[in-house]
């Protein structure tokens, strides 16, 4: 049982699966006298069945665990932390096409996501973002020379694929120009930064599909990597076979 002053901390709004990260929850490990109220920190993870919200997980250890539904990733993925921050890396290495995990989130336009930090907060349709979800797909770096790309497979969903090799102990990594157009960067203008990927052909600045040079814009689309809203956003259409 929860005891009475469970706090949440600043859900979000929105439709979906709601997601709150760190509460505080006063708790009561029983009844009777003696048995005082402890505060702990717990994760928990959210969703709201109206008019009510639900804990569909609580957990004493932060959330990576995905949510009925979403694909659980790969069982090699793992986090680091580095000297550019927490970063996900593959203990076992895999092969070109495999899926590697699914990214997903709350929900929500550009006017409400503008409001909460940048970080972890993708764009994934016109006007739409998946704000953090908590779990490893957060922290998917960027990278001018990245090993893998998005997968938008419909239905609001984005996979992360890898588009070679990969051997153990590589990082995984995107581009985020893949995913992001300039109205993106107008409502998160974070999402504009210098780029320290370290790749021979990095472009020194991380900023939208629309600043990509061109020959790399076509590289992107022959391989599958641009997200459909960027495409359409940059009037280019698929090409009919590899
Ligand atoms: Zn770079």
């Amino acid at each position: 049982m929860l005891g009475p002053a469970a706090s949440l901390a600043a859900p979000i709004q929105g439709g979906g699966v709601r997601y709150v990260h760190a509460v505080t929850i006063h708790w009561a490990p029983g009844r009777g006298k003696g048995r005082g109220f402890t505060p702990r920190s717990v994760y928990v993870r959210l969703t709201r069945l109206q008019p009510t919200w639900s804990i569909i997980r609580l957990s004493s250890e932060p959330l990576s665990r995905e949510p009925e539904g979403i694909l659980p990733p790969h069982p090699g993925l793992a986090l680091k932390d580095t000297s550019r921050g927490r970063t996900l890396y593959t203990r076992t290495g895999h092969r070109r096409g495999d899926t590697l995990l699914e990214h997903f989130g709350p929900h929500a336009n550009f006017e409400t996501g503008a409001g909460l930090a940048p970080d972890h907060v993708m764009e994934v349709g016109e006007d739409e973002v998946f704000l953090p979800s908590g779990a490893l797909d957060d922290f998917v770096n960027h990278s001018c020379d990245p090993n893998c790309r998005l997968d938008f497979r419909g239905a609001g969903r984005v996979f992360l694929i890898a588009l070679r090799d990969i051997a153990p102990g590589e990082e995984l990594s995107f581009d985020y120009a893949t995913t992001t157009t300039r109205a993106g960067i107008q409502a998160f203008p974070g999402w504009r930064f210098n780029c320290l990927c370290g790749a021979d052909n990095c472009r020194g600045e991380v900023g939208s599909a629309e600043d990509l040079p061109h020959e790399r814009l076509l590289h992107y689309a022959q391989l599958g990597a641009l997200a459909p809203h960027v495409l359409r956003r940059l009037n280019l259409t698929l090409p009919r076979s590899a």
